[in-house]
Parts: structure tokens; C-alpha cells; sequence
């Protein structure tokens, strides 16, 4: 059994009650003890009075009864009445004498001192008087009230009678009543005047208990009890308590001084470790958790019609960032992205604007519009979101002239309409970001209800996709690439299509993302090239006329991952009887510029077997044309947004030709993609263009079409 909790003020105060009562007995005590004594003392003093005024008594009757029988011998012998009637009288009107009773031999009273001897000749009958009667000397008797003595009357032998007289013992008792009265009234002054100092020693005892009780309160228990009230506080995480430093130069001021030290640097630790728990450390912004709390509290006590809006930014193809040129310089661009955010939202006209850095290359901003209602802040959202985009969409210049290309896509969702909990919100702003980025990155998007289905498509479509190969639900599509001079067909690039039963044909945009992310894409990719060289050869049996027909395939990141790829590549290639450069691999300059893969190495070993690489999408990543130098390709892919204004664009135009000439002058082949007009292909074809494709001349199509379209 646990006892309750008892405090060390209630255990003082316990020990002086204890204390206390234990005095308060033993006084107590002390007090009946004279209580006792004293009616001892009186009853002793009554019966020694007692004794002492019984012995008086019974020696004055002795020799009184002595005296008066001897003088009335002779008027007994003579019977002369008048004297012993005299001496009888004078006997009896002695102080005390109650009787008096002159006897003959027979115990007939002859006289007993008054006038008239009522009672002459009587015999004697009370209880005493047969002893009397025959007694020969002189007797005493002491009955409750009386002290009878009585002595014979003889001459010589011969007894003549005898005399009594009573003596009473009233007065005597009113005597010993007296004296004892004023025997305990003495004492009890006495008890009394000894009473006074017990009393003024048992409240001196009381005082000086609770003076020490007080002090002991004030000296010990006191800081006690406050140092472990400040210990309680500490414990439950209030670190901001005072605790006041103390003078007291002994143990407990010891005791205090330490714990005074200890809870401050308890509570610098604290924040301390507050700080580094909360802030995030490359960009010095408060972090997810920080941010998450005060939404929490700022959800709580934000009234209904207060409204919030979340912004959830994140960094678009920041990953090549870091891939392409390291994580410091991946840092370095996060930092100067922070600081442009900061500085927006510093200029931007918005109440207790909160920003936070949730992680990689996230951001999030808590925005409360200065106009009350929904309607405000999704205004102010927007523009600010609007702002940021631009904003962020500035190239990064770093040091050495190089700059990077960046974006951000933004996901708006408002409180309270769209969520009620931190949780939710955070979670919709997130969804509404993935909206913006699958739009087409570089935009924001509002939160909607609609959206967590979508996210929900995406991830039943991660399970699709990996069922999608085997299903047979993934084909090949050709798209015809020409010779500019003269229009033929040379070769074919290999676009995977998805035909799902449900959806109907996935835009490779939208699962080759998928399947990269999942890793799925490293199954896939050996299939794709399969599939293709395998086609290849069927289109180069076909007539003899495209017996040199080759097929060029896409290559994602994750595929040059794999160190094994070329000898895959190879084996594929002998196994299907495709020769080497009929197979033609396109790169992104991403997976070309990654520091994580020996790139290089493997472009070279590619290159060896005698497989081509081309360049795709040039121009649109964030590397110079320089670069083009050093890179080990056999081709490159203008790609389709600069051929798209090449007619109206002056710039796209020059951008065009320079790298045309640049690839003429590295003795390397120009694709163009994404010819869609006739005059865009003419415009190329003047420019000293290779290769093309696009709509124009013809567009992506299965193996049938292909094989027809050849025919
Ligand atoms: P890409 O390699 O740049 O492929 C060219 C894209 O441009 C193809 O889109 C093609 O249909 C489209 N295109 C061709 N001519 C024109 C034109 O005149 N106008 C316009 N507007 N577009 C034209 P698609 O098939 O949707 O493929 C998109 C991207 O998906 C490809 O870009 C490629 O990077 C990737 N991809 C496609 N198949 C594969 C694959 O098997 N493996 C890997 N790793 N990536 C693939
Ligand atoms: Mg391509
Ligand atoms: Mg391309």
C-alpha cells in the first residue's frame, strides 16, 4: 500500500502538534498529581487534628472524672445531695460537657446537675451503662458523637457508686472543620501560588516550540518547499521560472545557489536545443516541426472568419541541381532561394506572414490578408504565389558566370475552408503543389477536393504500371526521322505508349515520371531496347532500301545507373542482330552532367561497341553550349520549343544556328524535333540542319503503320 504524499511543512507540523500535546499530558499530568497531593495533605491533617483534639479531650476527662469522684466521696458517703448537686452543676457547666450523672452502687442516678433531678432514681439503661455500673475503675468510651468517661466513687474497698460525664464532640468536630478549612485553603493558596510558574513554564515550553517550528519553517523547510516547487515547474517543461539567487552562507544556500545554476542552464540548454530542434540550419528559417507547432496553436485560436491561406512551394528539377553540380552548390542556390522568398513575403502587404523551409527544396508560407474573409486571402495568396513564380524563375548566378535555371511550383489551400487541422492543411497544400507541377511546373494551383483523387489515380497507376509490360498494355510507337536535304527516312525514334483499358492512351509525360520514381523504369528500359532493335531488323528486312534504317531509343537517369548497360545493350544488340550503329541512345543532358554516375565511362564503353549517343532536348538545361565540347556524343536534338519560333523568334533562330555551327564544327550530327511547318523545315534545311522530325513529317505511329508507311 502506498502512503499519500506527506509534505515536509505537514510533517512539521505533525511533530509540533505531537510535541505540543506531549507537553500539554505531562502538565496535565503534574496538576492532578498536586491535585492528589493536596487531598492527601488535608485528609492526613484532618485525622492527626482528629487524634489531637480526642486526646486533648480524653486527658482533660480523665482527670476531671478523677478529680470529681475523689470530691465526691465524701458527700456520697454522707449523701448529701446539696454538694454533689453543686459539684455536679459546676461540673457540668464546664465548656464541652454534654452530661453529668452522679450513681449510686446500683446504678441509680442520684443526681445530674440540674435543678429539679428529673431523672432521680432512675437506672441507667443506655448501652454503656451495665460496664459502667460494675466497673471498678474509671472508664472511657468513645462513641461517634460522645466521649463518655466514668469513674467509681469508693471509700477503701467499698464501692459507693460512681460518675459519668459526657463530653461532646461537636465542638471539637466544628473546631477540626475550622482548622482544615483553613488547611486547604492554605494549601490551595500554596497549589496556586506553584500553579503560576508550571502555567508560565508550559506557555514558554508552547512558545518557544512554535518559534522553533517557525524558524525551522522559514530557515529549512521554506527553500525546500519552494526548491521543489521550482523542481516540479522544471519538470513539466517550464524552464522560464526566476529562480532568485541566494546569500545564505550554508548548506542550503549551497543547495540553492546550485539549483539556481542549474535550472538557468537548464534553461539556456533548452533553447539551445530549441533552437537547433526548430530552425532549420542552412537557411536559418524556422523548420517543419517549428512550423507545424505554432500552426497548431495559430489553428486553435484563430476565430472562423479569420482566414489563412498555406502556400506550398517547391523547387522544380531541383534534384538536377544537385545532381548535376553537387550538393554544395545545391545549398548555395537553397540559400539564395530563401533569402528571394523572405524578401517577397517581407514586401508583400500581409499580416504575420510566416515562412518556413520544410525540407529539401520545400518552402511554406502561412499568409493572413489584411482584408477580413476567405475571398482576401485567396486574393492575396494568389498574387503572392503569382510573385514567386516570376520570382523564382530569375536565374540563380553563382560565382563562376554559371547560372541556374530554376522554378517553383505552388500549391495554395486556405483555412477553414479546405481543412480544419495543421495536419490536413499541410497535407492539401502539398497535393494542390503536385497539381502545379503535373500542370506543367513553373504555376500555382488552389486546393481542391478533386485533387486527392488524382493523387489517388497516381498511386493506382504506380501499381498498374507494373503490371502494364506484362499485361501487354505497353507498345512501341515510331516516329519517322528524315534527312533534310532529301527527305528520306533514315531512321525511327522509339516512343513508348501506354494503352490502359481504362484511361485509354498515358502521355509518356505522365508514367515515364512514374516509372523513373519507382524504379520501374530499369525493368522497363532493357524491353523498350528489345523490342525496338528487334522492330529495327524487321524495318531493315523489310527492302533493301532501309537496310540501314536505325532506331534511336530515350534513356532515362536511372537506367545509367545500372554499370551493367552495356554489356545489356550488347547482348540485346547480338541477340537480335541489330549491328551497333543501328541503335542510336538519347541522353538527356541531365543523366549526362550527373557526378554520382561515371557517365562518361559509360557513354565511352556505349561508344566503343559502336552504338551512337545523341544529345536530347538541347537547349533547354542550364548547361552552355561549351559544354557540347567535351561531351563524347555522336548527335544532338535541338529541341522542339526552340524549332517552334524559330520562324518568329529571332533569338531561338540565332540559338539554332549556333549550335548547328557549333555541331559542324565538333564534326557531330543535328537533329531537329518538333517540326511542325513546312517553313520551319525549310528554314532548318538552309541552315545546315541534318536530321528532323515532327507532326510535319510524320507522326509518332505503332509498328504496322510504320512498316506500311515504309511500303
Ligand atoms: P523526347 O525524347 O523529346 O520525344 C519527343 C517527343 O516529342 C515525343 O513525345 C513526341 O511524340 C513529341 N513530338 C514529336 N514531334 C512533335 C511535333 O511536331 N510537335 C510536338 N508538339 N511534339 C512532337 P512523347 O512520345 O509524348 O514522349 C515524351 C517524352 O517521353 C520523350 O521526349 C522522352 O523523353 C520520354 N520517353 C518516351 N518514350 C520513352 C522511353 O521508352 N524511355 C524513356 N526513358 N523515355 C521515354
Ligand atoms: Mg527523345
Ligand atoms: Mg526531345
Amino acid at each position: 500500500m502506498r502512503l499519500p504524499r506527506m509534505g515536509v511543512q505537514t510533517q512539521l507540523l505533525v511533530v509540533l502538534a505531537i510535541l505540543l500535546a506531549g507537553v500539554a499530558l505531562l502538565v496535565g499530568l503534574l496538576l492532578q498529581r498536586q491535585a492528589q497531593m493536596h487531598r492527601e495533605v488535608t485528609e492526613f491533617s484532618r485525622t492527626a487534628m482528629q487524634e489531637m483534639i480526642k486526646e486533648r479531650i480524653r486527658s482533660r476527662a480523665e482527670s476531671r472524672i478523677q478529680q470529681l469522684s475523689d470530691a465526691l466521696t465524701n458527700p456520697v458517703y454522707y449523701f448529701d445531695l446539696e454538694t454533689i448537686g453543686a459539684l455536679a452543676n459546676s461540673a457540668k457547666r464546664e465548656p464541652d460537657v454534654d452530661y453529668v450523672m452522679v450513681y449510686d452502687a446500683d446504678g441509680r442516678v442520684l443526681h445530674d446537675g440540674s435543678g429539679e433531678i428529673s431523672t432521680y432514681g432512675q437506672l441507667m439503661q443506655d448501652p454503656l451503662a451495665a460496664k459502667v455500673i460494675k466497673a471498678n475503675e474509671s472508664l472511657i468510651q468513645l462513641a461517634p458523637k460522645v466521649l463518655d468517661v466514668s469513674a467509681p466513687i469508693r471509700v477503701g474497698d467499698q464501692r459507693l457508686g460512681g460518675v459519668r460525664i459526657g463530653y461532646s464532640l461537636a465542638s471539637a468536630r466544628d473546631t477540626e472543620a475550622r482548622n482544615i478549612a483553613e488547611l486547604d485553603r492554605k494549601v490551595g493558596e500554596v497549589a496556586n501560588r506553584n500553579r503560576l510558574p508550571i502555567y508560565a513554564l508550559v506557555g514558554l515550553l508552547m512558545l518557544l516550540g512554535v518559534m522553533s517550528a517557525w524558524a525551522v519553517q522559514r530557515w529549512m523547510v521554506g527553500p525546500i518547499v519552494r526548491l521543489s516547487r521550482y523542481a516540479q515547474e522544471i519538470e513539466a517543461g517550464h524552464y522560464d521560472i526566476n529562480v532568485p539567487s541566494s546569500r545564505r552562507r550554508d548548506e542550503v544556500g549551497e543547495l540553492e545557489r546550485a539549483f539556481a545554476k542549474m535550472s538557468s542552464s537548464v534553461r539556456v540548454h533548452d533553447s539551445e536545443i530549441r533552437q537547433i530542434a526548430f530552425t532549420d540550419s542552412l537557411t536559418r528559417l524556422p523548420n517543419r516541426r517549428d512550423f507545424r507547432e505554432r500552426l497548431d496553436q495559430r489553428l486553435q485560436t484563430q476565430g472562423g472568419e479569420d482566414a489563412l491561406a498555406l502556400l506550398f512551394i517547391d523547387l522544380d528539377d531541383f534534384k538536377r541541381v544537385n545532381d548535376t553540380l553537387g550538393h554544395e552548390t545545391g545549398d548555395r542556390v537553397l540559400v539564395e532561394v530563401a533569402n528571394r522568398i523572405r524578401r517577397l513575403v517581407e514586401e508583400t502587404d500581409l499580416r504575420n506572414a510566416e515562412l518556413s523551409r520544410f525540407g529539401g527544396d520545400e518552402f511554406v508560407i502561412l499568409v493572413e490578408s489584411r482584408e477580413p474573409g476567405v475571398r482576401g486571402v485567396s486574393s492575396s495568396a494568389a498574387k503572392l504565389a503569382q510573385a514567386l513564380v516570376n520570382e523564382l524563375a530569375q536565374p540563380v548566378q553563382l560565382d563562376d558566370e554559371d547560372r541556374v535555371f530554376l522554378g517553383a511550383s505552388i500549391g495554395i489551400t486556405l483555412f477553414p475552408s479546405d481543412a480544419a487541422s495543421a495536419v490536413t492543411l499541410i497535407k492539401n497544400g502539398d497535393i494542390a503543389m503536385y497539381q502545379a507541377k503535373t500542370a506543367g511546373k513553373h504555376c500555382y494551383r488552389f486546393y481542391h477536393p478533386n485533387m486527392e483523387q488524382m493523387v489517388e489515380r497516381r498511386v493506382r497507376m504506380e501499381k498498374e504500371l507494373r503490371l502494364a509490360w506484362e499485361r501487354g498494355e505497353l507498345t512501341m510507337f515510331y516516329q519517322p526521322v528524315f534527312r533534310m536535304s532529301d527527305r528520306q527516312i533514315v531512321g525511327a525514334e522509339a516512343l513508348l505508349r501506354w494503352q490502359h483499358p481504362e484511361y485509354g492512351v498515358v502521355a509518356p509525360s505522365v508514367f515515364i515520371a512514374v516509372a523513373e520514381e519507382t524504379g520501374l523504369i530499369e525493368q522497363l528500359g532493357p524491353h523498350v531496347i528489345r523490342k525496338a532493335c528487334t522492330d529495327a531488323m524487321t524495318w531493315r528486312a523489310s527492302s533493301s532500301k532501309f537496310a540501314d534504317l536505325f532506331v534511336s531509343v530515350n534513356l532515362s537517369v536511372r537506367q545509367l545507373r545500372d554499370a551493367w548497360l552495356p554489356e545489356q545493350v550488347g547482348e540485346i544488340l547480338k541477340s537480335t542482330g541489330l549491328p551497333p550503329d543501328g541503335l542510336h541512345l538519347e541522353l538527356t543532358e541531365t543523366v549526362v552532367l550527373d557526378d554520382d554516375i561515371d557517365s562518361r565511362g559509360l557513354m565511352r564503353r556505349l561508344r566503343d561497341a559502336g552504338v551512337k549517343l545523341w544529345l536530347d532536348d538541347f537547349g533547354t538545361g542550364f548547361s552552355g553550349l561549351s559544354h557540347l565540347r567535351r561531351l563524347p556524343v555522336d548527335g544532338v536534338k535541338i529541341d522542339r520549343t526552340f524549332v517552334s519560333d524559330i520562324l518568329q523568334d529571332a533569338d531561338d533562330l540565332a540559338l539554332t544556328r549556333a549550335i548547328i555551327g557549333m555541331a559542324q564544327s565538333l564534326d557531330i550530327v543535328v537533329i531537329a524535333e518538333g517540326i511542325e511547318e513546312q517553313g520551319q523545315y525549310e528554314l532548318l534545311r538552309e541552315t545546315g540542319c541534318d536530321l528532323g522530325q515532327g507532326y510535319w513529317l510524320g507522326k509518332p505511329m505503332d509498328q504496322q503503320s510504320f512498316l506500311k508507311l515504309l511500303r
